[in-house]
């Protein structure tokens, strides 16, 4: 999957955004327009899927939620 697009999230497959980038200049004018490409938040991260370690590329809205999961199953773990 990662091979494909490197510059992607392996989890949402999150990659550019594209903007316009408008500059202003004296009294709000538009001096210049540019097209730009925002890249996503991307981390390296390793993951444990049932014993075996990979490496991923995961955007950091992923990883987020990611967090928040493995909390929620602690949590639960506590519980019982
Ligand atoms: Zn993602």
């Amino acid at each position: 999957m990662s091979f494909a697009m490197s510059k992607m999230c392996d989890l949402c497959g999150k990659g550019y955004q594209k903007g316009n980038l408008v500059p202003r200049g004296i009294g709000n004018r538009v001096t210049n327009r540019a097209i730009i490409k925002k890249k996503a938040n991307l981390r390296s991260k390793r993951l444990n899927i049932d014993g075996t370690s990979i490496r991923a590329k995961l955007c950091s809205s992923c990883l987020k939620r990611l967090k928040f999961e493995q909390r929620k199953i602690d949590a639960s773990k506590a519980a019982e």
